[in-house]
């Protein structure tokens, strides 16, 4: 007998604040629910039974069709600049956010449904999600998670038995997203084009009071939570450089102030390393690139400052001197973050400089030779070792001038301090395995397409332990054959 109580802890802070903020809405409900997966771990993280989670009125509140005990459904409003262009008003056209549930240690994570039917913000979408996307949004998402790259999570996702129209007739779907808020750079550019700066002042508010308490003691609070965010936007893409992640849809909607990665619409990981590497169908000028993302991240994040320079001084010339300062802080903490990663990529605990010729080069020469980006670095920890019973040797092709840079690096190994056996188990740490390749995900999508969900369920298992290999797994550790390469993702819509 299920219990009438509440199954998650809501507590709802941005509902709270006043009505410009979002529109009260209701998701739309669907007509045959039925579960595709949950995220059992995450579920327990957030104190949710995940037994609750699986029942029939756990599938009823994943998909909209029943409202949890103390959620308060709302779609929040915001702006954006979409590949450099002026979008005035966006928001939540086909997500609600049900509540902020709080976990066991009191840290509180947005509760929202995706593909739940239009709201106030569709702007003549159908507020709905096809089964394709939401699978992708799954498996990649989980796998930044288990590579301990802050990202929002997915708790569930369910099947609504509905259609959805794109250009083909789709099977529809819905998830559960779980991020620390979905508050964007474009939210703050909304109220500011609107020069609503009592909402704008809010706003910064609980930001801070959100996401960086430590900012409200600080002389400047506003200005310290810029720094930190900014802080945050280097570490993370510089963490997606390393992995060799392309998010595809750099949008100032799709940053989030909390500095997790969100939206998996057209992203992708690279195969080949190539520094000019594009998946997005949309992005026809590869204005988002692999390479071009940190300068993407500097052009966003001075969207921001450009919108908080009335909170950050009363006199506008200083106040536009602090913003400077800032933004002049990003560059150097990507690439000093991005340095300390690819060191630790290649085994190196005291970083010298000459430690980035070495990167560099290793770098050009796999972009020169086509070389895998994920199976060169694992090859590497293959070899780091006395031992490496379980290697990815014969899964990657040598080449000359790799073999000579090889040299160089075993070289640059004997000054470092560390024993063959940390070094090895610090580079296997640092250098998955597997990772969501393209060719592996729209395998899993076409089979989903057609009732075969294993393959789906197959790969999210295994990103769940990217670090492991295990030789029986070979299949999902290999790059595509030129005829399985993906070429072109697509945007979630
Ligand atoms: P995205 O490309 O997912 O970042 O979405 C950009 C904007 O389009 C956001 O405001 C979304 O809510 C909205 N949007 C995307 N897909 C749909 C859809 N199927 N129905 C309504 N709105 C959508
Ligand atoms: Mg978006």
């Amino acid at each position: 007998m299920l219990k009438t109580k509440s199954h998650i802890n809501f507590d709802n802070s941005y509902s709270r604040l006043p009505g410009q903020f979002y529109t009260r809405q209701n998701p739309v409900p669907v007509s045959a629910p039925s579960l595709i997966r949950i995220n059992r771990a995450l579920a327990e993280k957030l104190d949710i039974d995940p037994i609750w989670l699986e029942s029939e009125e756990g599938i009823s509140t994943v998909t909209g069709n029943k409202i949890p005990i103390g959620g308060d459904p709302i779609a929040t409003v915001y702006a954006g600049h979409q590949f450099g262009g002026w979008s005035p008003q966006l928001g939540d056209g086909r997500a609600i956010l049900l509540g902020e549930v709080l976990d066991k240690q009191n840290q509180r994570y947005d509760f929202q449904l995706k593909g739940s039917g239009p709201t106030p913000y569709s702007r003549g979408g159908d507020g709905r999600a096809a089964l394709g996307p939401i699978l992708r949004e799954y498996i990649v998402s989980e796998a930044m998670a288990a590579f301990r790259i802050p990202t929002t999570r997915i708790l569930a996702a369910a099947a609504t038995g509905d259609h959805v129209y794109r250009q083909n007739i789709l099977p529809g779907a819905i998830l559960v997203r779980i991020a620390k808020s979905h508050i964007r750079i474009g939210t703050f550019e909304f109220f500011s084009s609107r020069n609503d700066q009592e909402s704008l002042r809010l706003l910064a508010d609980h930001v801070i009071q959100r996401h960086y308490p430590e900012a409200a003691e600080h002389e400047n609070p506003v200005l310290a939570m810029l720094d930190a965010v900014i802080e945050n936007q280097a570490h993370l893409i510089a963490s997606w450089q390393q992995i060799g992640f392309i998010h595809g849809v750099m949008n100032t909607d799709n940053i989030l102030l909390s500095g997790e990665t969100i939206d998996y619409g057209p992203c992708a990981f690279m195969d080949e390393y190539h520094p000019e590497t594009v998946f997005s169908s949309i992005d026809r000028n590869g204005r988002y690139a692999y390479g071009n993302q940190p300068t993407i991240g500097r052009w966003n994040l001075i969207q921001l400052a450009q919108v908080l320079i009335p909170l950050l001084d009363k006199d506008p010339k200083k106040a536009r001197e602090l913003a400077q300062e800032s933004i002049n802080k990003y560059m150097d903490l990507l690439i000093k973050s991005y340095q300390n990663s690819m060191t630790l990529k290649l085994g190196i605990c005291n970083a010298m400089p000459d430690d980035i010729k070495l990167i560099k080069d290793l770098l050009d020469i796999m972009a020169e030779d086509k070389m895998d980006y994920t199976l060169t670095f694992r090859y590497l920890s293959d070899l780091a070792g006395d031992d490496a019973k379980n290697g990815v040797g014969d899964l990657v092709t040598l080449s000359e001038k790799f073999s000579f840079w090889l040299g160089r690096w075993k070289k640059r190994l004997v000054l470092d301090t560390q024993t063959p056996i940390q070094r090895q188990a610090g580079m296997y740490a640092q250098n998955p395995v597997f990772i969501p390749r393209n060719h592996l995900i729209e395998e899993a999508i076409q089979a989903a397409e057609n009732g075969n969900l294993n393959l789906f369920h197959q790969l999210v298992d295994i990103l769940t332990n990217p670090f492991e290999y295990k030789v029986e797994l070979k299949k999902y550790a290999l790059a595509p054959r030129p005829e399985q390469v993906v070429k072109e993702t697509f945007c979630g819509t």
